[in-house]
């Protein structure tokens, strides 16, 4: 049996929270020996949004080392040599099977025992799969998920043996349109199918989905809305060349892939930690119902105290901002002092052909479109703001200078008072650059 290893801080999971956790434990000052990251992946953390942009666009291709973390927030990207440079210990291709959180003990899959004396939860999220909905003929060849590099590395391969051939993704959220426009880029015919009367319907308005199906009908990309991938057909080989909605159209495929949406890795934590939201449940500080055990990313359903609400967030900002809030949380409670609550101010972006949109805030109440929509301009530009009880509250931008989503940010955490619907439209995007 493999010999048992302890740490102080082991972090579970190397994603996105794991590689800010360990810069910020490295500011913080960190002995040889204390830190621990176990991942399941072959490479140290990464900025995971890398893998449905740059790293899948054979144009505009971007491969690690690249986007290793920090490199997305403008930060030093830590190449593999940095983790031991840094005194951490980087347990590669190592999955965690059980967590015993009672004798603060981790076993992997074959049979590693991790001991610590501080757990940082990082496990993020897994893909939903259409297996989960019983779609039959969904576990043919060819048929893809996009959630880590190995993924990535596999839709790669497909796309290239395709060359110029059929592509069908299913599900209009902004993976789904993000991947549609890579493969268009890389020369396939690509059609979207989703159920929803337009893309993006958690964040978007149907003024402002309006827009990016109409940019994409112009690139020549075909979308169908209002049904569902039912079932697959394939060639001898087993791989697809069909997809079958719903409403009994058929749309030949090459390659397929599938973004319906993601689950929080909690199982590990089952009936051991509070829940809530489908989340692990944490204070401000990251902390869980169990003593000395943090979740940050993907899995913390924490208190968003700007809306004075539990909320469990899925996006790579407050990855970052969670794992560095858990960590000063770590350090000042060894040293007996404190640190501020978490105050996040909700921050989601895409990006897609020449397209880059920032949303700041929350999108709920009235809404008001401003600027240019329309999807032939040359360089348009245009947003939404949300107004909840008189006060503004969320912003969406498409096209915004750096100055400028700076202001839909400022805006969006001050909320300012708005006089009327009206004028907010009259004066658009100048409303918020006068804050
Ligand atoms: C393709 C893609 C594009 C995205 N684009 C954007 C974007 O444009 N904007 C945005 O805001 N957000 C985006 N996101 C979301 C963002 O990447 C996530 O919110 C963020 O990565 C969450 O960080 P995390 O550390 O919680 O989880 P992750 O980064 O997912 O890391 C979790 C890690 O834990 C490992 N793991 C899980 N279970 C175990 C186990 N039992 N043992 C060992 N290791 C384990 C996983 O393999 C993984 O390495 C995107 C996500 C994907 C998949």
């Amino acid at each position: 049996m493999a010999e048992e290893k302890s740490f102080k801080y082991v972090i579970v999971g190397g994603g996105v929270a794991a590689g800010y956790a360990a810069r910020e434990f490295s500011k913080q000052g960190l002995k040889p020996g204390e830190l621990a990251i176990i991942s399941r992946e072959p490479v140290p953390p990464y900025e995971r949004p890398a893998l449905s942009k740059g790293y899948i666009n054979f144009q505009n291709k971007a491969s690690l080392p690249g986007f290793y973390v920090c490199a997305g927030s403008g930060g030093e990207r830590q190449f593999p040599p940095w983790y031991k440079e840094n005194g951490i210990d980087l347990f590669l291709e190592t999955e965690i099977v059980k967590a015993d959180l009672a004798s603060k003990t981790l076993v992997s899959g074959t049979g590693q025992v991790f001991k610590y004396q501080t757990l940082i939860a990082a496990t993020g999220s897994s893909v939903t799969r259409l297996s989960d909905f019983g779609v039959e003929g969904a576990d043919a060849k060819n048929i893809f998920y996009l959630r880590e590099l190995v993924d990535a590395d596999e839709l790669l391969t497909a796309m290239l043996e395709k060359e110029n051939g059929k592509a069908v993704v299913v599900g209009g959220g902004y993976i789904g349109l993000e991947l549609s426009s890579a493969l268009k880029v890389n020369n396939m015919e690509v059609t979207m199918v989703y159920p929803e009367p337009w893309c993006m319907p958690r964040l978007f308005t149907a003024d402002i989905a309006s827009f990016y199906e109409g940019y994409y009908a112009n690139k020549g990309i075909n979308i169908v809305k209002g049904t569902v991938a039912a079932g697959f057909t394939t060639n001898s080989a087993g791989e697809v060349t069909e997809v079958l909605l719903k409403d009994g159209r058929k749309l030949e495929a090459d390659i397929v892939i599938v973004g319906v949406g993601a689950r929080p890795i909690t199982s590990l934590f089952k009936g051991q930690v509070e829940e809530d939201k489908g989340g692990l449940k944490t204070d401000a500080f990251f902390r869980t119902s169990v003593p000395d055990v943090y979740a940050v990313g993907d899995i913390a359903t924490f208190p968003m105290k700007l809306y004075n609400d539990m909320r469990r967030v899925e996006h790579v900002d407050h990855a970052r901002k969670s794992a560095e809030q858990a960590v000063k949380a770590i350090k000042a409670a060894e040293e007996g002092s404190s640190i501020p609550e978490y105050d996040y101010l909700p921050y989601f972006y895409s990006r897609a052909f020449n397209l880059s949109w920032q949303f700041y805030g929350d999108n709920v109440g009235e809404t008001v479109l401003f600027g240019d929509n329309d999807p032939t301009s040359a360089k348009p530009k245009f947003g939404s703001y949300w107004i909840k009880e008189g006060k503004l509250i969320g912003v969406f931008l498409e096209g915004g200078s750096p100055d400028e989503n700076k202001a839909i940010a400022k805006a969006a955490r001050e909320q300012p008072s708005v006089e009327s619907v009206e004028v907010l439209s009259k004066e658009g995007l100048s409303f918020v650059s006068n804050i």
